[in-house]
């Protein structure tokens, strides 16, 4: 079997941004804005290997076979809630005509057993590619929970897009999911014993949504 795929996108812009977006003093408005920037960013790697077709079109000055996205860009964004909500609108930016499903997960704190709270999905996910995003991959244990519960709605295929993972995260994802290719930002360091990740960015949810 081929080695489980992980991108991690190393263009200038993205990097820059990640940095900002990294700074203890960026406030809510402006880390909501460089979620979004990073996103749409993102966005332009993980279909870097969508299918063209040529149609004919024609310019002021001639008649030609243009490359256009086919009819099978079909797509589905999954935002893992809350945080991946912050990844939706650049996205969509770049992919207007994805269709959008949600997935909610949380911990149960007494037996740390995930519990699925939401999901909605498009009727017709198994005629879609699937991307499934969420900022950090931390432990890998919502993002695996979350594949798990996502594969069972068979997509034609599942991407993971987040900005920072942990080495952790990222073993334990593809020890599960080798299936599934991870586009990332950065690999950080490592986790803390509270599960963030070091350097990272803090909590994500809180800081795209201003609850702390
Ligand atoms: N979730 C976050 O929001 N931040 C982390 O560092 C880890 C998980």
């Amino acid at each position: 079997m081929s080695e489980p795929e992980i991108q991690v996108v190393g263009h200038p812009l993205v990097q820059h941004k990640l940095s900002l977006i990294r700074q203890e003093q960026t406030q809510t408005q402006d880390f909501r804005r460089l979620m979004r920037e990073i996103s749409l960013l993102l966005a332009y790697e993980v279909t870097r290997d969508l299918p063209l077709r040529y149609e004919p079109i024609k310019t002021p000055l001639a008649q030609m076979d243009a490359p256009m996205i086919g009819a099978d860009k079909n797509l589905v964004i999954v935002p893992i809630m809350r945080a991946g909500q912050g990844l939706l609108d650049g996205m969509l930016e770049l992919i207007p005509t994805a269709k959008v499903g949600h997935i909610g997960l949380y911990r149960e704190p007494t037996t740390l057993t995930v519990v699925e709270y939401y999901l909605k999905l498009p009727r017709d996910v198994e005629q879609r590619d699937m991307l499934v995003v969420d900022p950090m991959l931390a432990s890998g244990n919502s993002a695996v929970a979350a594949v798990d519960r996502l594969k069972e709605a068979n997509p034609k295929s599942i991407k993971f897009v987040c900005l920072l993972a942990a080495p952790e995260g990222v073993e334990y994802f593809h020890s599960i999911h080798p299936d599934v290719s991870i586009y990332t930002a950065a690999i950080d360091q490592k986790l803390d014993e509270h599960g963030y990740i070091i350097p990272g960015m803090g909590d994500a949810g809180d800081r795209l949504f201003g609850t702390k």
